[in-house]
């Protein structure tokens, strides 16, 4: 069995811990490594590796001090990435072992050029599991920093095509403001108010909205909605203009999203 939880850290980055009965565990993203020894420590957790998405300062800062605490811990990465201290370089097509488990390593360029995501496939009645970093979020997506809108939208859509019970890990806590944006767009997707009233009950008690199901961010999340027509028509609207394939929807929604208050 293996568990995942969301290490709270700065204002709103979650850093995975994915661990397992025998006390091994792999924490995604570590952008600080105060959190993630704390809680190593309180459940008694010995640290086995060390998964990079990409090279933000929100998901490395916490490795050197990590690895400098508790020795050369192997650190997994995208093979074209400019952060220094991955020892484990990883392409798109790859797959790593990751506590027994076998991990498939998926492309997805946008948010920046190194992003990679890691994807644990269903075992033992255990759901799917996706770490995307900052390409897929709680009904919403990373801003475009390295890529273009085209190449986002061809990362979203290898995400799409995963199990519809996948378990999304995203590093952040941005589904609310998402979600706001998210009706604008579509303001009479049934589930999407449904979403956003359960979501917003559980941050009133200071729980996290995520792991979400995929199949949630299909009914909900508008950038993966780019070929349903409520959400073509409305960046049409806001575009003011003729839209062409899904990716022109895709770039209209992102930069909708930009200026978004
Ligand atoms: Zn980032
Ligand atoms: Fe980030």
């Amino acid at each position: 069995m293996l568990q995942i939880h969301p290490v709270p850290a700065f204002s709103d980055n979650y850093l995975w811990l994915l661990f397992d009965e025998a006390g091994d565990a792999f924490v995604v993203d570590p952008g600080d490594a105060e959190p993630v020894l704390a809680f190593l420590a309180a459940q008694r957790l010995r640290l086995a590796g060390i998964l990079i998405t990409h090279h933000h300062l929100d998901h490395t800062g916490g490795v050197a001090a990590l690895r400098a605490r508790l020795g050369s811990i192997p650190v997994f990465g995208p093979a074209n990435s400019p952060f220094a201290d991955i020892d484990h370089r990883l392409s798109p097509g790859d797959s790593i072992q990751v506590l027994g488990h076998t991990a498939a390593v998926l492309g997805v360029p946008g948010h920046t050029l190194d992003h990679i995501a890691y994807f644990i496939p269903s075992r033992d009645n255990q759901a799917p599991i996706l770490f995307c970093g900052d390409t897929l979020f709680g009904a919403g997506c990373g801003r475009v920093f390295e890529g273009d809108p085209a190449m986002m939208h061809a990362s979203l859509a290898r995400l799409s095509s995963l199990p519809t019970g996948t378990r999304v890990c995203p590093a952040h806590e941005y589904t609310l403001s998402n979600l706001r944006f998210a009706l604008a767009v579509e303001p009479e997707n049934v589930e999407l108010r449904a979403r956003e009233a359960r979501d917003r009950a559980l941050r009133a008690e200071g729980i996290p909205t995520v792991p979400s199901l995929l199949s949630v961010e299909a009914a909900t999340n508008p950038f993966l909605r780019c070929a349903t027509e409520s959400v073509r028509q409305a960046a049409a609207t806001h575009a003011g203009r003729e839209l062409g394939g899904d990716a022109d929807v895709f770039g209209v929604v992102r930069a909708w999203k930009d200026g978004f208050r």
